[in-house]
């Protein structure tokens, strides 16, 4: 079994962490990444002639770090998780709650069937819901018209699922129809077959109703495919300098609850779900867009926008935290499929369906959260995140090799970490 507990990864150089892992791969039934694979993220992955056949008017190549978080187990199973970030902090966060986690037998996850939903936007009807019974009435055709879009699809077991029409009322241009292809895409995003079914089935709707199809296109509000997590963590273990475990556990509660009722921290504690859903996303090759759009309209699901996670006791007093949300994410197309470094992401992880993938970023979701909610009922945010952000303030005026731990460590003891102080510092370094 690869085991995603590697002591010390956080104080070894590169080298020595990139020959750890491949240690850490090599087992049995590790996750065998040959060099080739692993060399990607030595370069980054992508060359410049590839990125060019990818979007527009290229000119170049934009890189970020790509670090691993430790310590994770998903559904009984370890996983070494890459990620890809700019910000400090993220992976240490996920690395640690995932080492309390799994005192309590890690993350729990699952995923929905691979649902998309694809729209039509039904325009000029004479009656809107004479023009809903008939397109129901059509509907075992319909779906066969779409299944027939994408054979590929259908050989692994996807294709149309079911045909959903509601009817807008309240619009600014009067009521119209919108017809709902639910697509299963299995191990892809489906961005690619979703559209290309709506576009085929527009004519037949147009046909069948009379009107005019206006829109097709996939919602990103991916609510019929849906990642869960739930984790839970033995109070005792919640317990660190002055702090009990019980007071650790009922500060996250409250955090929580803040989050819970208020929009304005609702984004906030969100967006610290989401640094660790994104990192893992993009080091997939997976389109991040589409994730956060599905994150945050789920989110405001009810018409109040809220908090994607629940954190509470279970009877033990221990502390359980869950977390549920869209996670539209491929492994066979996009530029997961073109990116030789998302290759490697994918090949680490193991992962050989988009729902292990989904279910694997969703705990990284719910350990990110409760990093930051930890550090936010505790010590405050900016205690563990100053040193990690000297660094980067360090780097910025200009040191270089060791000067980069001098002057932040500087800067730390100092409480004053800003871009003058650390030119200052350096200065002084210098002469
Ligand atoms: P894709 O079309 O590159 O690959 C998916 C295809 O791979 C399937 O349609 C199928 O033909 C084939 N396939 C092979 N093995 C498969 C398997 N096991 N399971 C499922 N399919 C298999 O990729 P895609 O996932 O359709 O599209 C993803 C891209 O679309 C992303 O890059 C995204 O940015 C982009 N996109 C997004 C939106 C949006 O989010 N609103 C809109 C348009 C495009």
């Amino acid at each position: 079994m690869t085991t995603s507990r590697i002591s010390g990864f956080y104080k070894m150089t590169l080298e020595e962490r990139r020959a750890k892992l491949a240690d850490a791969l090599s087992s049995p039934s590790g996750a065998h990444l040959t060099h080739p694979e692993f060399a990607a993220w030595t370069t980054g992955g992508l060359s410049p002639e590839s990125a060019d056949h990818m979007i527009e008017n290229v000119v170049g190549l934009h890189s970020l770090p790509l670090g691993i978080a430790l310590n994770f187990t998903v559904n009984g199973k370890d996983v070494l998780v890459p990620m890809s970030i700019e910000e400090p902090s993220v992976v240490a966060g996920a690395s640690f709650m995932a080492k309390l986690a799994r005192v309590g037998g890690g993350f729990q996850a699952t995923a929905t069937e691979p649902h998309m939903i694809g729209q039509m936007q039904v325009l000029d009807l004479a009656n809107v819901h004479l023009a809903q019974l008939s397109l129901l009435e059509h509907k075992e055709k319909l779906l066969a018209e779409a299944d027939a879009v994408d054979p590929v699809l259908k050989q692994f077991g996807g294709g149309a699922h079911n045909l959903e029409v509601r009817v807008i009322s309240d619009s600014p241009i009067g009521p119209f129809l919108v017809v709902h292809l639910i697509y299963d895409v299995r191990d892809a995003m489906g961005a690619n077959a979703v559209n290309t079914a709506c576009e085929r089935l527009a004519p037949h709707i147009e046909a069948i109703t009379g009107g005019r199809v206006h829109l097709r296109i996939l919602s990103n509000l991916a609510d019929h495919r849906l990642a869960r997590a739930r984790c839970t963590i033995p109070v005792n273990e919640l317990a660190f300098d002055d702090f009990t475990g019980e007071k650790v556990r009922d500060g996250i509660i409250e955090a929580w609850a803040f989050a819970a009722s208020d929009p304005y921290r609702a984004a906030t504690h969100n967006k610290g779900i989401m640094n660790g859903v994104d990192a893992v996303v993009i080091a997939t090759g997976n389109d991040w867009r589409a994730i956060e759009a599905g994150a945050h309209a789920y989110a405001a699901r009810s018409g109040r926008y809220t908090s994607l996670s629940t954190w509470g006791k279970d009877r033990d007093g221990n502390l359980v935290g869950t977390l549920e949300m869209p996670m539209a994410v491929g492994i066979v197309g996009g530029a997961t499929k073109v990116h030789p470094a998302a290759q490697a992401a994918v090949k680490l992880m193991g992962v050989i369906t988009a729902n292990a993938l989904a279910e694997i970023i969703v705990s990284v979701g719910l350990a990110q959260n409760m990093a930051a909610l930890r550090a936010l009922a505790t010590e405050g945010i900016q205690r563990g995140h100053m040193s990690l952000h000297a660094r980067q303030v360090a780097i910025a005026a200009g040191a270089i090799g060791d000067q980069i731990e001098k002057v932040a460590a500087r800067m730390v003891v100092e409480k004053v970490v800003r871009i003058d102080r650390a030119e200052q510092i350096l200065k002084d370094l210098q002469d």
